[in-house]
């Protein structure tokens, strides 16, 4: 298993996909990419011994299971592509912007080394777009190393749907990391940094109040002031903070005391309408 065809292809001093290295884990991984390189197309990848084992589908997946789609088998990419979205530079290999489309881990039907090898994987995905039972063959009749073509193509199962009615590919058209669809990848020169994190909002840690917790109980405080996070373009260092993602939503405390529980806003009304 080796990334050098990967590495060859590639300047890691022009572009900012991740060099990346072979990986001992046995991970299950599995990531989709939307790629707007010279023609639009899919990377389909998954984490066999350490790599990417990667097709590149110029129409993508389709969740009909009368739908073969052709799947060309390209070169093994490192397990740090699986996050990256942003551009690639024009005149680089495979110039033109990439979409994290889809992620999640997938789970072999049989031996997958061997279905591999013998050029038929059946397997299951649990990604965020693509599920249930998928199949990847070999096409033609040759089993040659030389033979890039594979089918992939949906099992029938509950996650099917025909393609008369629905399309994934349009109706979930957008970054599965990001939300952004090709054109906002495109337009962000932030985006061809190597991995977009989620967005870092500090929150100070309350010293005061985990030393004071070592020490003997104290009432519950009856009225508790929620931390409230600022956006910052880079998360401090030191070990004064703590660092969560900010999901969008609603900020509340439990407070659980004489049996009785209660969810209170940061604006100290309760959920249940009762006032705090
Ligand atoms: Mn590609």
């Amino acid at each position: 298993m080796t990334l050098s065809k990967y590495r060859q292809k590639r300047h890691f001093q022009r572009t900012p996909e991740p060099r990346g290295a072979v990986s001992k884990r046995l991970g299950r991984s599995f990531t989709v990419q939307k790629h707007a390189a010279s023609h639009l197309h899919y990377d389909f990848r998954l984490e066999i011994d350490g790599v990417l084992k990667s097709w590149a589908v110029p129409k993508g997946p389709s969740l009909d299971p009368s739908v073969k789609r052709l799947a060309v088998h390209v070169e093994d990419h490192p397990l740090e592509y699986g996050s990256f979205e942003g551009t690639i530079p024009a005149g680089e290999y495979g110039g033109g912007t990439v979409m994290l489309w889809d992620r999640g881990q997938w789970e072999p039907i049989g031996d997958a080394k061997t279905g591999y090898r013998e050029g038929k994987l059946k397997f299951k995905l649990h990604g965020d777009k693509l599920r249930g039972r998928w199949i990847l063959i070999q096409s033609g009749s040759s089993r040659s190393t030389d033979e890039r073509n594979w089918l992939l193509r949906k099992e029938q199962d509950e996650e099917a749907r025909s393609s008369a009615n629905y399309d994934i590919l349009e109706a979930e058209s957008v970054s599965v990391k990001t939300g952004r669809d090709l054109d906002a990848i495109a337009a962000n020169k932030k985006s061809r940094r190597r991995d977009q994190s989620p967005k870092v909002h500090p929150v100070p840690v309350a010293e005061r109040v985990l030393r004071r917790s070592k020490t003997s109980p104290t009432a519950l405080p009856t009225r508790v002031e929620v931390q409230l996070a600022t956006l910052a373009r880079e998360a401090p260092t030191g070990k004064q903070w703590l660092h969560e993602i900010k999901f969008d939503g609603y900020r509340m405390i439990c407070r659980i005391q004489n049996e009785e529980v209660s969810f209170v806003t940061r604006n100290h009304h309760r959920l249940d309408g009762a006032v705090a």
